[in-house]
């Protein structure tokens, strides 16, 4: 007899066209009502990344931060602010997916407090208490895991190039990736990136300066290819 998980994964074999939820863009971590911590993100590889998964004929839904690229209008879009908001969102759509890849750079850590209104330059120095934000891909992984299902889950790591393979591999294992792509922190707000694509059977593709777009069809492709292994 046929567990529910299994028969919701031989469902989606037969729907045929795979459900993709991708998350962009940064997020924004306010203290007060004008002022917040974020990361210097363009949302770029995530407009991308949509591009690409929509030319294979997929269904894509996007969860972008605050950020000027733009998302093809053949993607639903849901706009968030901060990363609780992001996990709030993901974790709606998640249910749906097939295919989930985290490329956002959320902020690591918010404010442990927000006051309302403009908070005042009357001091010359400032400490501000931060608090660790959620790990929307790890808890991603853990609630999809916990259900029995297998979606595809694709993670993104931005690190200096000496620390690049070792912080990608811990990645790949600790937030249960079927993919970690490993950039260089020289891709931030850029056009092109260098880096490696870790596979969770062991195999390491390395790139050295290509567009994102060129990326992210090569991430489309290997996604699907995964995806189409877990449903045959
Ligand atoms: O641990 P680190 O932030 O370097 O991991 C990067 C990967 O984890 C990216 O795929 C990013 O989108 C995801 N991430 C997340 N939630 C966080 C931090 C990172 O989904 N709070």
């Amino acid at each position: 007899m046929k567990t529910s998980a299994a028969k919701r994964s031989s469902r989606a074999a037969r729907r045929k066209i795979p459900r993709v939820l991708i998350t962009a863009g940064p997020t924004r971590e306010y203290f007060d009502s004008v002022r917040f911590i974020s990361n210097a993100s363009s949302g770029k590889m995530g407009a991308e990344l949509a591009k690409a998964f929509i030319a294979k004929k997929t269904r894509v839904t996007v969860v972008a931060g605050p950020c000027a690229a733009m998302f093809p209008s053949e993607a639903g879009i849901a706009r968030v602010v901060s990363a609780s908001q992001m996990l709030s969102a993901v974790k709606k759509l998640a249910n749906a997916a097939d295919i989930i890849v985290c490329a956002a750079a959320v902020a690591d850590y918010a404010p442990s407090a927000k006051i309302s209104g403009k908070l005042k330059k009357n001091k010359t120095t400032l400490s501000i208490e931060l608090s660790i934000t959620p790990d929307i891909l790890a808890s991603i992984g853990a609630m999809k895991y916990a259900a029995g299902e297998r979606p595809v889950i694709i993670g993104f790591a931005l690190e200096t190039a000496r620390r690049l393979l070792s912080d990608a591999r811990k990645k790949l294992t600790q937030k249960r990736c079927d993919i970690v792509i490993a950039n260089t922190t020289e891709a931030m707000e850029a056009d092109r990136t260098s880096g490696m694509i870790l596979f969770d059977d062991g195999r390491i593709s390395r790139f050295n300066n290509i567009p994102k777009k060129k990326l992210a069809a090569d991430a489309a492709r290997e996604a699907l290819k995964i995806w189409s292994k877990k449903n045959c």
